[in-house]
């Protein structure tokens, strides 16, 4: 056992505010879910904050039975406290006689304070001694990080600007018992939970506001990815992408994973390097991932074999990593645009028009080719509508065409309506001459193109019908299981409601 506990008690919720009131509050929100909370004191914006705040904390019966961390980080450690290292002692001493029983030093303070001061302040709690580097990872071997100058733990949080430093700050932690490693920065977010598994003695979560870059919140840290249950045997699965901050995936599978009770997690790996990322999924134990934007063709170069379709349409966004280490590729994008269509068309013979010629648009392209269907390929630059018609079996068609000629379905296969630009549409309503519209734009969940097509009479699909076929089929692909797709699906959507109800607040 970490000297901070386990399981839950390994999940450090931070408080951070600028008032007294407000921090209260969230230590009776933090206590709700972990016994174990950072108080960041360096956040309250005055001394009479911090006052008013550790009596509140002395009289509160929370005292008695968390285990609060004090920290008063000044500037010079990436904190907002402004006075000397002196004052910070003062303050982490109070946090101890308001019930406070570790505190958190960084190492540029004890740097300032006379040799052994630790070991002869018999005022200040337990200290975590902390060492923040926001530039980058330091090379740091264990023999540096013993429990020197009288702390009883250590911490390392780092930068990671690759994968490969994820994994350095990862192999500290392994073994060692007292010391807490924290990758920091949106790369480093998969290993921030990895690293619990390591053996890392903490990992934080703030409450309200990140205090640091990469943190994922108290709640989706314990409930969306289950980190505290975070064991040797837990399967690692994921999506690359760049940007992925804004994927739904890790919600889709994770909700799929809780309800069926499969000890795995799905992580976002934000992927700059595809080498990188690649020579690092024996490490992290990775069993499988899905690939999206810009990694789907690249992705093709290091697989030792690929599904026969997917080799055609030349993309895979999904693998599968075999016991030998060895990657298999496939495309379940193929099977979400044939599902999302099939209910709502009989697709043998019928017309259909793709507007766009990118990776979406292929995989759709030779889906429906494959099915019996005609395909027009629209797309801005000709050439690429050509090309992917040459290649697939279908037919490009000039945009000055399409005013005047009508389909069975048409599919939009660009971006755009994405969100932040939710207000534009890629067709004008004169150039929906068709029975069914499938808008593959997953966010907004009702794209202004889908709101075109419902007034003129169109049958409209939501991408998000084609997201969670293609996603239902990479769960079942790497489980073996069925998946639990109504609560898949309405996890997603709930999120998507919220999302809309939130931008037509603001
Ligand atoms: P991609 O490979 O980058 O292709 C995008 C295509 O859209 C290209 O043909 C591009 O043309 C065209 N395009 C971009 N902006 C345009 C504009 N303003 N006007 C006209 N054409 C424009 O991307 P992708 O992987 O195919 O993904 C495309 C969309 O489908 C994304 O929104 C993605 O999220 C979505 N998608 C959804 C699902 C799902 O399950 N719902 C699955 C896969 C993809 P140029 O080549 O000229 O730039």
């Amino acid at each position: 056992m970490g000297v901070f506990g386990r399981g839950v008690h390994r999940i450090c919720a931070v408080v951070a505010a600028a008032t007294a009131k407000e921090a209260a509050r969230q230590v009776r929100r933090a206590l709700r879910v972990t016994s174990t909370v950072e108080l960041r004191l360096d956040w309250l914006r005055s001394d009479a904050e911090r006052t008013a705040f550790l009596d509140w904390l002395r009289r509160s019966r929370a005292a008695r039975r968390a285990n609060f961390l004090a920290t008063c980080r000044r500037r010079e450690g990436g904190g907002e406290f402004r006075g000397s290292p002196e004052r910070e002692l003062v303050w982490l001493a109070r946090a101890k006689d308001a019930g406070c029983r570790w505190c958190d030093l960084e190492i540029e303070t004890l740097r300032r304070l006379p040799k052994q001061a630790l070991r002869q302040n018999a005022s200040l709690p337990r200290v975590l001694l902390s060492l923040h580097r926001f530039d980058r990872t330091p090379s740091l071997s264990k023999a540096t990080l013993g429990n020197e100058n009288g702390a009883d733990a250590v911490k390392i949080a780092a930068t990671a600007r690759t994968i490969a430093d994820s994994i350095r700050l990862l192999r500290i932690a392994r073994g060692l018992k007292n010391l807490v490693a924290v990758p920091m920065g949106e790369i480093g977010l998969p290993a921030r939970l990895l690293a619990l598994r390591e053996g890392s003695a903490l990992a934080y979560a703030p409450v309200a506001q990140a205090t640091a870059p990469g943190q994922v919140s108290l709640e989706q840290l314990t409930s969306l990815y289950r980190a505290h249950r975070l064991t040797g045997r837990t399967r690692v699965y994921g999506v690359i992408a760049n940007p992925v901050v804004h994927s739904l995936s890790p919600l889709f599978h994770n909700t799929g994973f809780a309800v069926r009770r499969v000890d795995a997690i799905y992580l976002p790996f934000l992927v700059d390097d595809l080498r990188d990322f690649v020579h690092a999924i024996p490490e992290l134990g990775v069993r499988g991932f899905s690939v999206t934007i810009p990694h789907k063709q690249a992705i093709l170069r290091y697989l030792a074999d690929c599904e026969p379709l997917a080799a055609q349409i030349g993309a895979v966004n999904t693998v599968v990593v075999r016991r030998d280490g060895k990657l298999i590729g496939s495309n379940t994008d193929y099977l979400g645009v044939l599902h999302a269509l099939r209910s709502k068309l009989r697709l043998r013979g019928s017309r259909v028009l793709l507007f766009g010629a990118g990776g979406a648009a292929r995989a759709a392209a030779f889906a429906l080719a494959h099915d019996g269907a005609h395909v027009f390929i629209c797309a801005r630059r000709e050439g690429r509508a050509r090309e992917l018609a040459r290649v697939a079996g279908g037919e490009a068609i000039r945009r000055s065409l399409l005013r005047s000629t009508s389909f069975d379905a048409i599919i939009n296969t660009t971006p755009v309506g994405m969100v932040p630009r939710q207000g534009a549409s890629p067709l004008a309503p004169n150039e929906l001459n068709c029975r069914v519209l499938l808008d593959m734009v997953t966010r907004p969940l009702e794209t202004e193109l889908l709101r075109i097509a419902v007034r003129r009479g169109i049958m409209a699909i939501p991408g998000v019908s084609m997201f969670f076929a293609q996603g239902v089929a990479q769960w079942e692909l790497w489980t073996g299981q069925r998946a639990p797709r109504p609560a898949m699906e309405a996890a997603v959507l709930r999120q998507l409601r919220a999302e809309e109800a939130s931008r037509k607040r603001n």
